[in-house]
């Protein structure tokens, strides 16, 4: 099912019949109110042909450039103006790899392959890898500008756990988080996207959103059957689309996923595409997490032609 949020739209419009030019934090103000106003100024609105004349996916972009998300960073950064770039949300599960970071560490070949394309990424970790593997490498990702997130404690199907089992293996990961790096994960992927009952109760008490991906695991989990040519053509230019969330892995020790992004990450960055975070790819399309649907997986964030946002 699709579920599709109105978020700037409105604004926009009264923005634009006020001309008062005042930026939006986040599009998600008091929607009632706004819609009020709006209906209160359409009598005189016939002067407006400008307004009238947007899509909504054109409206929704304009205002999306007033966003003070943009305005952290420095002009030479292509993050000062993230909209003008199709965005992919790389996230890399069932790390973090082996303890040493060195150069043959997947985990980390993934990190340096990426910053070497202007690009950040999203490592989902267990907690029994972060257990057993350290944090040297979660540090170094993080140091790096990239985001942590959870992918439970054990990997185990939560479909029928009871509710102690789902709060070990959820918070018993962002407790790990926590005591070592100081840091709490906002993102949440079970293993095998898995979902149950108590899996969505303790998420919701977490304040936890769930992100899936678009088209599955890829198949480059340890000892799974990708190899870099089938991460290649998965992931060429004119298969990965804009807004996408796309679900690799950190743990092949055979390094495929890094090898593969060598190759592929030049021919996306030449076409366009820009390799953000989770969070940055909510920042960037103008969706405040307060908006996020919560008690679903998230597969994509997708500015509609309607000029509303399409999750899934
Ligand atoms: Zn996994």
């Amino acid at each position: 099912m699709k579920r599709l949020i109105a978020l700037i739209l409105s604004l926009s419009v009264l923005v634009l019949l006020h001309g008062c030019g005042e930026p939006s934090d986040n599009g998600s103000s008091d929607v009632s109110a706004v819609s009020s106003e709006t209906q209160s100024t359409q009598s005189t609105q016939s002067t407006s042909d400008t307004v009238s004349m947007l899509t909504g996916k054109e409206k929704y972009m304009e205002e999306l450039k007033k966003n003070e998300v943009f305005k952290q960073y420095d002009e030479s950064d292509w993050r000062s103006h993230a909209y003008d770039y199709k965005l992919v949300a790389l996230t890399f599960d069932d790390g973090p790899a082996f303890k040493a970071a060195d150069d043959n560490n997947v985990t980390v070949r993934i990190v340096d392959t990426l910053l070497q394309y202007e690009g950040k990424g999203t490592f989902f970790f267990t907690g029994r890898s972060l257990a057993k593997n350290g944090f040297v490498v979660p540090q170094y990702a993080l140091n790096n500008g990239f985001e942590l997130a959870n992918h439970s404690y054990n990997h185990a199907s939560l479909k029928e756990a009871d509710y102690e089992t789902a709060v070990f293996e959820i918070v018993g990961v962002n407790d790990l988080y926590y005591e070592n790096l100081e840091m709490t994960p906002t993102f949440f992927r079970g293993g095998g996207f898995t979902t149950g009952t108590n899996m969505w109760k303790v998420l919701a008490e977490q304040d936890m959103i769930a992100i899936a991906s678009l088209r599955g695991g890829n198949g480059d989990h340890s000892g799974g059957s990708a190899t870099v040519e089938s991460l290649v053509d998965r992931l060429s230019p004119d298969k990965v689309s804009d807004g996408e969330i796309v679900c690799l892995h950190s743990t092949n020790t055979k390094g495929v996923t890094p090898d593969a992004l060598a190759i592929v990450l030049p021919q996306l960055y030449e076409q366009g595409f820009r390799f953000c975070t989770v969070s940055e790819l909510f920042a960037f399309k103008g969706v405040d997490l307060n908006e996020v649907p919560r008690g679903e997986y998230i597969k994509k964030v997708v500015i509609t032609e309607n000029g509303l946002i399409d999750f899934n």
